[in-house]
């Protein structure tokens, strides 16, 4: 059970948006791991949704900033790198505000065991097609790939499933 104090700073680090992606939030992604009280200092901690990405630094200090300016004097943010974040991680509601956004969500989930995660076709986010195409592995961040539409001819990203 979470204590008043600490349901308070989740609602205070859950607000706190993604920087490359600012329709959602962290908890929407599934960064934010937990809020909890250690003594004077609460604790919040953090899973980055690949390694050296480079948006952790940026979350890490929205979180504190956001905690400090709610009143929370004594702010530590951790970073907690296992369970590696995937996803399966993010959240329904996530999804749905990244295909809003124009990005087209990750389909299917992430390899539980094995080398090959499911692929499954990806949805064009403006007209819905699934005759799409990867262009490049990497698209605007190297958390997302560039893909086409064959159909629209729009060019989109998509959160790759990792
Ligand atoms: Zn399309």
């Amino acid at each position: 059970m979470l204590s008043s104090v600490e349901s308070r700073a989740w609602e205070v680090a859950a607000a706190v948006v993604d920087p490359e992606v600012p329709v959602l939030t962290i908890a929407d992604l599934g960064v934010l791991r937990s809020v909890r009280a250690e003594g004077e200092t609460l604790v919040a901690t953090i899973t980055p949704t690949y390694s050296g990405c480079p948006a952790m630094d940026t979350i890490r200090d929205d979180v504190e900033l956001a905690l400090a300016a709610a009143g929370f004097a004594h702010v530590r943010v951790d970073l907690v790198l296992s369970p590696a974040w995937t996803t399966d991680w993010m959240s329904e509601d996530g999804k749905r505000k990244l295909e809003e956004y124009g990005i087209a969500p990750p389909t299917g989930r992430a390899r539980v065991r094995g080398p090959i995660p499911l692929a499954l076709a990806v949805r064009c986010p403006r007209c819905g097609s699934l005759n799409t195409r990867e262009v490049s592995r990497f698209g605007s961040t190297s958390c997302k790939s560039l893909f086409e539409c064959r159909d629209c001819l729009e060019p989109f990203d998509h959160f790759k499933v990792h």
